[in-house]
């Protein structure tokens, strides 16, 4: 057997799911090459110069918490963990102004055990009444153990079931957990939110923890296509496959490109399933192909929007915010989080996740009401000077995870030989994140490293549970 400095892989698709493969790979000896048909590397993770403001920004502020092991483990390998800025407060907001911040009441050995770190900024806020407090205490109570895999029941029927109150279920379930699921509470099944409660609210302190990067995403992921290329592995820009074949006698791929033929022993598809869908018909025959192609079909895509403002002065001094009882959810404060960014006024970022109506508006029409919604919670956007706008809708921004979805969620095996799957949507047990498409792209390459006969571990374990979770489920 030819030893693995010998083997070559091609991953298609550049996004986290791609890179995260592409590099551990390289790590691994073998030579890599990562193909993307955009002309820069990040996925539905990037940022680009934005022609109407002269500006670069990201296609939607990207968040990720202290639980995202694997998204961390890929920091890391390509040097670029330390451009995360790191928080543990969420400061809910009311039209008014009113503030509440949630989080652990203090980091380090002295708060509360997990699962009661969060508790008691839980009971002092003003944005739940006690009713709201008590009902989502029985729910956190309930949900503390995993739920049951064979579980067909929705987040909304369970929370009808247990007695969540209006409070509850708008200002929490809705607006934090259905827009970290971006779907609607029922399309969205219960273990994937019970999950994201335990990992965001009750295994630890830091699980629950915000990262967000200081730099534009395809700056952060640019480090990347330094790994590979110092590695002697290459990176294919503005590069389209569409007809992968495999050659039986001397067990190859090769892909047709503008660029020439590309030739591997291994392949990696990291593509979105609709692209993955898309190649299937010029994919060698196999049976397995009509089985993943059915899996395909079960997905569906869930938008978001972005409303980017640059005002001619300071609005806020919070960093971010989840914002309450209104269309627009979040505001990231980019000229505090960029600092870097030039110029005396301030830049914020308006996340509206699940929207579809708010997805149909113009773009007129979502600047107006993204503005008019702000001034009420920040009282400074009426005097202030708005100078430019940009708005930015994803419609295919996430795959949904309604009851029984992990069925159609291959692993990274495929119907075809020395070809693996990876992709957010694979089965990795997380929603549509940057963290499942990491793991998709960790599990491939170990994959490829087991078919090649030099099994490694390269999936990042999960964190342990602290406290009394440790005894938990
Ligand atoms: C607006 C928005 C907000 C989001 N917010 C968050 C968030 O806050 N936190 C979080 O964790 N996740 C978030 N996500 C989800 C996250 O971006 C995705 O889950 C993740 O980036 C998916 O990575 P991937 O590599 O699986 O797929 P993709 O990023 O889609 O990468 C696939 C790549 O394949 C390329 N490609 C497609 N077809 C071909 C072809 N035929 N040949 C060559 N290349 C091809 C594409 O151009 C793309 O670069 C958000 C997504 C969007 C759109």
């Amino acid at each position: 057997m030819s030893g693995v400095l010998e083997r070559t892989v091609t991953v298609i698709g550049g996004g986290v799911a791609g890179m995260s493969a592409a590099c551990a790979l390289a790590e691994a000896g073998l030579r890599v090459q990562l193909v993307e048909r955009r002309g820069y590397l990040g996925g539905r993770a990037s940022s680009y110069l934005h022609p109407g403001v002269n500006e670069v920004i990201d296609n939607c502020q990207h968040v990720l918490f202290g639980c995202c092991t694997n998204l961390a483990g890929f920091y890391r390998r390509i040097g670029v963990a330390d451009q995360i800025h790191w928080t543990s407060d969420m400061t809910m907001i009311e039209p008014g102004g009113r503030r509440s911040v949630l989080g652990p009441s203090a980091f380090g050995p002295f708060g509360l055990p997990a699962p009661l770190h969060s508790l008691p900024r839980l009971l002092a806020s003003h944005a739940f009444t006690f009713a709201d407090k008590l009902a989502l205490g029985r729910a956190f109570g309930a949900l503390m153990r995993p739920v049951p895999s064979s579980s067909t029941e929705n987040l909304g029927a369970w929370l009808r079931r247990n007695g969540q109150t209006e409070g509850a279920v708008n200002r929490f379930w809705k607006l934090v957990i259905a827009s970290a699921l971006n779907a609607d509470i029922d399309s969205i099944s219960l273990i994937y939110a019970a999950k994201v409660i335990r990992e965001l609210f009750m295994n630890s302190a830091f699980a629950g923890s915000m990262g967000m990067s200081s730099v534009p995403l395809s700056q952060l992921y640019g480090g990347a296509l330094e790994f590979l290329e110092t590695r002697g592995s290459s990176v294919l820009l503005n590069t389209n496959v569409e007809a992968p074949a495999w050659d039986e006698e001397t067990s190859q791929w090769t892909l047709p490109t503008r660029n020439g033929h590309l030739m591997s022993d291994f392949l990696v598809l990291a593509l979105p399933y609709e692209a993955t869908a898309k190649l299937l018909p010029n994919m060698p025959p196999d049976e397995g192909t009509e089985a993943l192609a059915a899996q395909l079909e079960r997905h569906e895509h869930w938008p978001i929007c972005s409303v980017h403002l640059w005002f001619d002065r300071e609005i806020t001094d919070l960093d971010h915010a989840v914002l309450l009882d209104r269309e627009i959810h979040w505001m990231y404060n980019k000229g505090r989080l960029q600092p870097w960014r030039k110029g005396n006024g301030s830049y914020l970022e308006l996340v509206v996740s699940a929207s579809k109506s708010f997805a149909a508006l113009t773009r007129e029409q979502a600047i107006e009401q993204a503005v008019k919604e702000l001034a009420e919670f920040f009282p400074a956007v009426t005097t202030a000077k708005l100078e430019k706008a940009a708005l930015i809708k994803e419609m295919r921004a996430t795959f949904g995870v309604p009851p029984g979805i992990d069925a159609s969620r291959p692993t990274s095996v495929s119907p075809w030989p020395n070809c693996f799957l990876a992709g957010d949507w694979t089965a990795t047990g997380w929603p549509s994140t940057m963290e499942s498409a990491a793991r998709s792209g960790h599990l491939a390459a170990e994959a490829v490293c087991l078919s090649i006969g030099e099994p490694r571990k390269i999936l990042d374990a999960d964190l342990k549970p602290r406290g009394l979770m440790r005894w938990i489920g």
